[in-house]
Formats: C-alpha cells, structure tokens, sequence
C-alpha cells in the first residue's frame, strides 16, 4: 500500500480501504505502522479509521453482510430476512459468529431502493430482490465456504431501471464532442454557455453552476481542482448510480469542460463506498478516455490543457456528500464539515480553489456544451432550468428513474409511477420534505417543492409515525458527532420516538420533539443537524394522528408526587405535622 500511495498523508483513507479489503478488518499494530510511515500520530490514524463505517477495527468475519435499512427495504420485509439469515446462521444481528465466519448488520441505504431488499457483501458486491430463498441459499453458501465473487451472478445484476429518459438518461454524446465544443469556444465563453443556461446544481441545495465555476477561476491559487460529488448518500436516491453505469463517459466530460473553464489540472470523483462494485468499470471509462486524448496531457491537442481525474473510495460516511466534509475525507480525514466561510471555492483540497458539483450536474454540464444553453434553458421554468431526474421508490408498480423538466407537479410522478391510494411522498429524501395527498398538485422547481432527486411513495397502509422513527434513526446513526446540538439532539429524538413508539409517551413528548426541532434547526454546525428534524416536523404537522394514537392519553399530563414520595421518610421520623410536608402549589394553606 504504501509503495503504491507514496507516504502522502493525505491518501490515508484509500490505504486504510486497501489494507482492509487485503486483511479483512484493520488491526491496531497495522494502524501504528501506518502512523509511523505517515509522520502521524497514531490517535490520529485510529480517529480515521474509527470514524468510517466501512472500517473495521475488530474482526467482523470472512463474510460480511450489511441489510440496507432505509425505509423502503423496511416495507419489503427487510427485517424478517435478516432476521432468518440470523436464525439459518446462528448468529446474533450486530455481533461476529463466533467461529470468526460471518457478521450480520444493517446500513443506511444502500442506492438500491428500486430492486430492494437489498445486502452488500464484503464490501464490494451486492445481493438485490433478496427473498426467503436467497436468504436460505446464501447461509448454505457461507457454510460451504463458497466464495462469494462465485455466489450466482444473477444475484448481482443491478437493473437501470430507467422507466422515462429524457435528454440526461435517454441521450448519449460522442465522447469528445461537448468538450471539442467547449476548446473550440474557450474557457470564458464556455463559463459563459453554462451560466446563460442557468444550470443549478443537482445536489440539493441548488447554487448556480456557472456561477460557482466563475468564483472558482477567479479565486486566487497554484492549482484549481474539480471534485465530483459521487457521494450519493440520501436514502431513496440512486439516479447517480445509473448515471455512472450508462453514462460514466458524460460525467467525466463535464467534469473536465470545468478543469477547463475554471483551469484545474487535477480533478478527483468521490464515490460512495456503497458503490465499490462500479469502481472497475468506472476505472476503464477513465483509461479509455486516456486513450483518446480526452485526459491526460494536451487534451484534444490544446497546448497546456492538462487534466486528469482519480477515483476515490468513500467508506459508509453518509456525512462526507457534505462538500467540505468530502474534501477532509479526500484529505485522509475524519469527514468533518468544515466552519465556512473560506469556501471551498477560495480554499478547498490542500488549500486549493476547488468546485464541487454532483453528478447530475456535470452529465447536464456536457450536454449544455454540446447544444448550447440556451437548448437548456428553455426547458424547465424561469428559476429551476432544464430537467431533472428523479429516483422513484416505495408503494409504485414502476419503481425507477424519471426524468422530467422542472416544474411537473407530484401528481403526474404518481400517475406515472403506478402509485394508487398514495397518503404521503417524502421528496428529497429523509431532509428534504413530507408532502401529503392535498400537495400532490404541487411542482418539483427550487420555487416550489425542491429536491436532490428522491421520491419514496408511501400508501395509505404505511404508518407515517415509522417513516418518521426510520428518518430520526438514520440522522443519529450518521451524525458526525461534531457538534453537540447533533449528536446529543439526533440522539434524544430517537429516544422520545422509541418511547412513543413503545405507548408510554404523552402530548409533552411531541411538544418536546417540537422544541428539538427548533433547537438543532437553530444551533447545529452542518445541514445534516440542521435537516434532522425536517421529516418529524412534517409528518406532526400532517399526519399528527399517528402520533396522537401512540400516547396513553390525549390529556394526560406527567407528574410527579414528590410529597407522596416522601410518606415513608415522615414514618421513619415520626413527623405527621404540616411542616413534615412540601408545599401544594393548590393548595391556599400554603399562599396566605
Ligand atoms: Fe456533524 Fe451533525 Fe454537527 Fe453536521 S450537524 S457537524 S453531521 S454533528
């Protein structure tokens, strides 16, 4: 590992993925040597280790299984199947086999809510459309010894899914021709095509592309990078995922028409671990690309045009799709949002001016360049431009990918996914928000109802109270632990949910959740913090029966009898006098 990385601090993230997927977890004495030939310390080392989800710092067994446990696995059974894999394998959900086989637990989502439930392998392989058969055929396998690269390849197939393409899924570009367009205009005026298309960034938060590429270029530096944000970590989304698999070649051409435009020579994509198994394809799209002159040196023949793109590993960090926490996890470190301003703009990787954008964005960037902005913006509406593709999951008959130009309403999606009888859609994914049946007539557009990309569809069986408590457990589970108002806030309304959850809550347990909302909303250092509460908000808000029916009494107010506590005390001592007793607030003895 370390005669392929070089001892460059900063690549300790890849070397501790390659150490693991070698020795099968990270054990300590590896760690310090890894401190010691990095010049870091070794708290430091095992702080990056630990702080990933994909790490392992104890033995978790030569196979390791990981149920996706976002709430559309849940609606598919995912608990009953892991619960008799457990069974067939006899061991403990969370815990190693004792013969040090095989480990069985959950994870966030896994970017498969269209062929759920779904398990990955090891890492780097996953199991989709799990059902009792396959559960009962993998513990034979495992039992057998059989490696799982020689488990059944249908069992891996990952389906695109792709029920309505539109100009980002159902067109292709020769490779080379967005980005001869953009040489041929230069990089201000390609700056400028991407700006007049008014091109706003897919990840969620919707900034203007051109205009983050112009602060970028205009931001002094040695160097200017470009990082695509590959971390697609939102439960219910997995259009980056196809995205990759059909059209890896356009994401790397966006990608660099921006090294062009902004001048960067290094550009880095950032997968999510979760999607380990793209990683040899993705690699190839890159070398093929090389081949072609399309990276590397003097690109299309342009003198001084050097770029070049490097895959990196995520490891289960749902944090790290944050911009800043992916440029400390690129930097070998705890994937830690950084406080800004800088920017990652001014400063970014190592220091330098860097321009995050998702995948989605740099797809639609190659294609603004092929046909102009113009042909961009005349789709969509006067504030959200162009389309959008949307990951459709949940109680639908059509589950996949749909693409639409901004400003359709929720109910066409509905109709065209095959949803009936539907009470809610969560768009956006668990931070994004929680519409119901009398919304539907609302349109995805940054001015109306805005999203990264998800939709899970929810019928009129589902319980929005457990959409709720899926949501909470999943922003405690990845919570960074940073700040405080997150990782005790995250923790305290999964606490209130599950006593809720369990009938022993009151109306103070929902006032309570309230104030936690408007507490984390206020105080927590990164959108996750500040997103946590979106869904239990909503869902009070809308669907306040299903929390109503889980209390012991709509009036029922907790007290305590502090006076009564105290009898057996005033027994012991013998005091029976009024003064032996505390006072009662309603009581007018005590307020002469
Ligand atoms: Fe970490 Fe949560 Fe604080 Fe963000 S809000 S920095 S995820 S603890």
């Amino acid at each position: 590992t370390l005669a392929r990385h070089g001892a460059v601090p900063h690549r300790l993230v890849q070397m501790l993925r390659e150490l693991q997927a070698e020795l099968g977890w990270l054990p300590r004495d590896v760690l310090a040597q890894l401190a010691h030939a990095l010049q870091r310390s070794q708290a430091d080392v095992e702080g990056v280790a630990s702080f990933y989800r994909f790490f392992h710092t104890q033995p978790v067994g030569e196979y390791r299984l990981l149920f996706s446990d976002n709430i559309t696995d849940r609606m598919l059974g995912n608990q009953a199947l892991l619960e008799r894999l457990c069974l067939r394998l006899h061991v403990r959900p969370g815990q190693t086999r004792h013969d040090g086989r095989v480990s069985v637990t959950t994870t966030s989502c896994t970017g498969l809510g269209d062929q759920g439930p779904a398990l990955l392998v090891n890492h780097h392989q996953v199991v989709t459309r799990l059902d009792e058969a396959r559960v009962d055929e993998i513990a034979r396998l495992i039992e057998a010894r059989v490696p799982a690269t020689e488990w059944p390849a249908e069992w891996q197939q990952v389906a695109d899914n792709i029920r309505r393409p539109g100009p980002l899924l159902g067109e292709s570009l020769a490779p080379g021709s967005a980005l001869a367009s953009a040489v041929a205009r230069g990089p201000r005026l390609t700056l400028e095509e991407v700006e007049a298309s008014g091109l706003r960034g897919r990840g969620g938060a919707g900034f203007s592309t051109g205009l983050k590429w112009a602060l970028c270029r205009d931001a002094p530096g040695e160097q200017h990078i470009v990082v695509c944000n590959a971390d697609e970590g939102e439960p219910g989304t997995f259009k980056d995922r196809v995205l990759l698999t059909r059209h890896a070649d356009l994401v790397f051409e966006g990608m660099t028409v921006a090294a062009w435009a902004i001048g960067a020579r290094q550009g880095f994509l950032y997968l999510r671990g979760e999607y380990r198994y793209l990683l040899e394809s993705l690699e190839a799209v890159l070398a093929r690309r090389r081949e072609q002159r399309l990276l590397g040196a003097n690109i299309l023949g342009q003198a001084g045009f050097d770029f070049d793109i490097e895959i990196h590993l995520g490891a289960g960090a749902y944090v790290c799709g944050e911009e800043s926490a992916l440029i400390e996890s690129l930097e070998g470190q705890r994937g830690t949002p950084r406080i800004r301003p800088p920017f990652p703009v001014e400063h970014g990787y190592l220091g330098h001016p860097t321009t995050v954008n998702n995948v989605e964005t740099f797809c639609a960037a190659a294609h603004i360049l092929a046909k102009g902005g113009a042909w961009w913006a005349a789709m969509g509406t006067r504030k959200s431009s162009g389309s959008k593709i949307h990951s459709i999951s949940g109680d639908c008959t059509r589950p996949g990918l749909y693409e639409y130009p901004f400003g359709t309403p929720v109910a066409q999606m509905l109709e065209d996914c095959g949803a009936s009888d539907t009470q809610a859609v969560q768009v956006g994914g668990p931070s994004g928000t929680t519409l119901s049946a009398m919304e539907f007539g609302r349109r995805i557009a940054f001015e109306d109802v805005p999203t990264a990309g998800a939709l899970m569809v929810f019928n009129r069986s589902r319980d929005m109270f457990e959409v709720a408590r899926n949501f909470a457990h999943f922003f405690a589970h990845e919570s960074c632990g940073f700040c405080t108002p997150c990782r005790v806030g995250t923790e305290l309304v999964v606490r209130q949910l599950d006593k809720l959850a369990a009938g022993r809550g009151s109306r103070m347990d929902v006032e309570q959740l309230q104030q936690l909302d408007v507490l984390m909303h206020a105080t927590t250092h990164c959108g996750l913090g500040a997103a946590a509460c979106n869904p239990l908000r909503d869902t009070i808000a809308k669907f306040r029966p299903a929390y109503e029916r889980r209390l012991t009494s709509l009036h029922f107010v907790p007290g305590f009898d502090l006076d009564a506590e105290l009898a057996d005390a005033r027994i012991l001592t013998g005091r029976t006098d009024t003064h032996a007793h505390l006072p009662q607030t309603d009581d007018p003895a005590w307020h002469p």
